[in-house]
């Protein structure tokens, strides 16, 4: 690689350097390989803005992202903002953390900041600590790995995934995540066209999106996820190699796809986010035959859509969900189906669920502690709709941990809102029956027959 890196070879053509080279290993044909990415890169002239040019401005950067970037400029290196919070601040929005990309190895990192912590093994982030458990991560400026590179490398100081600015901005997912702010003069650095993709309100997958997917699947959700999200369109390319990739996801590791889910469940955007899941069929390959059920039933996927609609206007307005109400929402209709076609009726409903989850075949993999709160609260949930067709409700079930739970989740799947009751099924349920027997009855009653 460093024959390539050095100045004189930098912009050579690929070609003409095999040629002069002659026959050639495998070892100098990955090298190759490289320097057709390396040049192709290194030939593309970054758009620099300068401060006047664009709307980031200190007083928009965390003030211990901005210590941070001070810290690293003073001693030499280069300290940029980079990621979401450069794109967020350009969109007028408030950014939800702030990343620090830099020349400084984690070593020279961890010296410069005694609340400096290194996580990661493969490749080593500085998680720099401040008050109120709040953490900029600051990462050395990084490529994407060949994957013999990864094989070979073993110590993580000695990792040659570390890079330079330009490849840092193209190992990136999206354009608009490309973006770099440079502290030493507050100019934004585009290697990728992150800007006129801004401007243009559209997400593109950076590189080829074939490649780009294919090396990491989980960057076909998160294309999903910020068009979603801003309301951007998805350039045709990026948006075209879906359909040939979304089954790749279900190699992915299934904890981290849980992770990705709850960012989505949990980001105020989640009815957006799975309405382009369910327009690109991305549902069934992350939630197994759940997702199955949303894509092949007329109608089931608008009605998840407005569940969660409701759970986001909860979030924005502070009053974010439990994980429990959340996922009950989101395999309700679901659960509810499975009920209703068990024609034996005679089946234990949780064992009835539970076998049904099993069958499942989901990628993701939900622990569970939280499989059997949604188990739970979509029984309590049957007996509540049984309870609204005959008028009798067993109210000893307000004593089961899991009824809060349901009696909310009751509200958004029956009236689109929380009610603001204490108890929203009761609220609901004694409106439609204002004389149905009141919670303690049927237990005083036996008690009295027993003592005569
Ligand atoms: P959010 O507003 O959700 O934080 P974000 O774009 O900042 O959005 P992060 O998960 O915080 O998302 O990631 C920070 C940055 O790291 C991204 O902006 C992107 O540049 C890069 N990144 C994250 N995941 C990937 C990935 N799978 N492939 C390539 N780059 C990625
Ligand atoms: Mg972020």
């Amino acid at each position: 690689m460093t024959i390539i890196r050095s100045g004189r070879f930098a912009h050579v053509d690929a070609k003409v350097l095999i040629l002069s080279i002659g026959p050639m290993s495998r070892t100098v044909l990955r090298e190759m390989n490289k320097t057709v990415k390396i040049s192709k890169m290194e030939n593309k002239q970054p758009v620099i803005v300068e401060r006047s040019g664009h709307a980031v401005s200190r007083k928009h950067i965390d003030p211990d992202a901005l210590k941070v970037l001070y810290r690293l400029y003073r001693h030499g290196f280069k300290g940029y903002l980079v990621g979401g919070a450069v794109r967020d601040i350009l969109l007028g929005k408030s950014p939800k953390d702030f990343d620090v990309a830099t020349d400084a190895r984690p070593g020279q990192i961890k010296k410069l900041f005694a609340n400096c912590f290194l996580i990661g093994r493969r490749f080593r982030l500085a998680h720099i600590r401040f008050r109120g458990g709040k953490i900029i991560e600051v990462a050395t400026f990084r490529k994407e790995p060949d994957e013999a590179e990864e094989v070979e490398t073993e110590s993580p100081e000695r990792n040659n995934t570390f890079g330079d600015p330009v490849s840092d901005a193209f190992r990136r997912d999206i354009t608009i995540n490309g973006l770099f702010y440079d502290i030493s003069n507050f100019s934004i650095i585009d290697f990728v066209g992150g800007l006129s993709d801004i401007e243009r309100e559209r997400v593109c997958i950076i590189g080829d999106p074939h490649e780009r997917y294919t090396e990491d699947p989980v960057r076909i959700l998160r294309v999903l996820r910020h068009a979603a999200r801003l309301n951007f369109s998805i350039e045709e390319k990026t948006a075209s190699a879906v359909a040939s990739h979304r089954h790749l996801l279900m190699q992915c590791s299934g904890a981290r796809l849980f992770e990705e889910l709850n960012k989505d469940l949990n980001s105020g955007f989640s009815s957006s986010v799975f309405q382009l899941f369910h327009k690109f069929c991305v549902m069934s390959c992350l939630l197994g035959k759940v997702g199955a059920y949303f894509e092949d039933t007329p109608g089931a996927s608008e009605k998840l859509f407005e569940l969660l609609g409701v759970a986001d206007a909860a979030a924005v307005s502070g009053k974010k969900l439990s994980q429990d109400i959340i996922y009950t929402l989101l395999f309700w209709y679901w659960t509810e189906h499975v009920i209703a076609s068990d024609t034996s009726r005679e089946q234990d409903k949780v064992k009835l669920l539970g076998d049904a989850f099993l069958a499942l075949d989901m990628t993701i993999v939900i622990p569970k502690s939280l499989k059997a709160g949604i188990i739970q609260t979509s029984c309590i949930l049957d007996r509540m709709y049984a309870a609204m067709r005959t008028s009798r409700m067993r109210w000893s079930l307000k004593k089961r941990a899991r009824y809060t739970d349901a009696s909310i989740a009751f509200s958004i799947i029956e009236k689109s809102r929380i009610l603001p009751a204490k108890d929203p099924f009761e609220e609901i349920f004694r409106e439609k029956y204002p004389s149905a027997p009141g919670r303690y009855t049927r237990r005083r009653s036996r008690k009295k027959k027993r003592q005569a």
